[in-house]
């Protein structure tokens, strides 16, 4: 009975979940994403994870990021709208704008006024939202917050993070019960990121087919969460883009190490070959 919940996403399979481009689209109508994050000496997650989410299609990109981080942003991605809080950590969380997807985490270290602006956001925030790294490590710290993000919410944790998240397993299978139970009881759609990526949804598993161990590497989880908003923001279902954003995450490492190594590839070279992966589902 379990079996029929569990879908293999290849390259058919893909092309269920892939939303081309409208002709007429304008970069109002692909959607404004927000990546929150960064700490000093970790700017360069957001400017990974922010450069994802343009590249995967959306429209506009707004990087949220303390004042130490300002110039190394608008100079290294001149695509990107910037705006600050805090000196060298985050320390409030508030736009004037509504953005159509938000991406919280990469970068963003654990101080304690962090800590404390993220219960605050996700008790007011209701747009769409991806949840990464020490956003993750701050929720498995104040484990209540998982009841606040909106339904659907995207959680893409490394086998530490989901272990800090949701407790140690014993098994493969204890494992995917456990997931499963976490996902239906805090309405939440979890990406497991291992060399083989599992996306969980209540009951149902997709299981990733692309990815290799070149993406064994700093920042590759940052491209993914930027991705995964990007999607998003485009208005692709939360779990239309987790499936599809770790499909094509994964495909533009298959592409890119073919041409430079798994041993050369690094974080950006995701971003340098996702338009060959996406040449390739299109
Ligand atoms: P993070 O640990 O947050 O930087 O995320 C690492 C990303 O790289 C995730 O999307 C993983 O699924 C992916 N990844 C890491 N190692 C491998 C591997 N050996 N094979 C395939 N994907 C991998
Ligand atoms: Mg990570």
């Amino acid at each position: 009975a379990t079996k029929v919940n569990h879908h293999y996403i290849d390259a058919d399979i893909i092309l269920n979940y892939y939303k081309p481009v409208a002709k007429h689209a304008h970069k109002g109508t692909q959607g404004h994403a927000v990546i929150i994050g960064g700490s000093y000496g970790k700017i360069g997650a957001v400017c990974l994870s922010a450069k994802a989410a343009l590249k995967s299609g959306c429209g506009l990109i707004t990087a949220y990021i303390p004042q130490c981080g300002y110039d190394i942003l608008q100079s290294s991605f001149p695509e990107a709208m910037v705006l600050t809080s805090g000196l060298e950590h985050i320390d409030t969380i508030h736009f004037e704008f509504e953005p159509r997807a938000i991406g919280l985490g990469p970068g963003l270290g654990q101080h304690a006024y962090t800590q404390k602006e993220i219960g605050d956001f996700l008790s007011k925030n209701k747009i769409p939202l991806v949840i990464d790294a020490d956003a993750l490590n701050i929720l498995s710290q104040n484990k209540e917050w998982l009841k606040l993000p909106p339904e659907n919410t995207i959680l893409t944790p490394h086998p530490k993070e989901l272990e800090r998240l949701m407790g140690s397993w014993n098994d493969d299978f204890d494992k995917l019960e456990k997931m499963k139970a976490f996902s239906r009881e805090n309405d939440i759609i979890l990406v497991s990121k291992d060399a083989c990526t599992m996306i969980v949804h209540n009951d149902k598993v997709y299981v990733n087919s692309t990815g290799n161990a070149g993406l064994a590497t700093g920042g590759s989880g940052d491209v993914l969460t930027g991705i995964i908003t990007g999607l998003l923001a485009q208005g692709y279902k939360p779990i239309d883009a987790a499936i599809f954003g770790v499909y094509l995450h994964g495909l533009s490492a298959d592409i890119g190490v073919k041409e430079t190594s798994r041993q050369a590839f690094i974080a950006s070279d995701i971003l340098k070959y996702m338009g060959r992966a996406y040449l390739e589902i299109d």
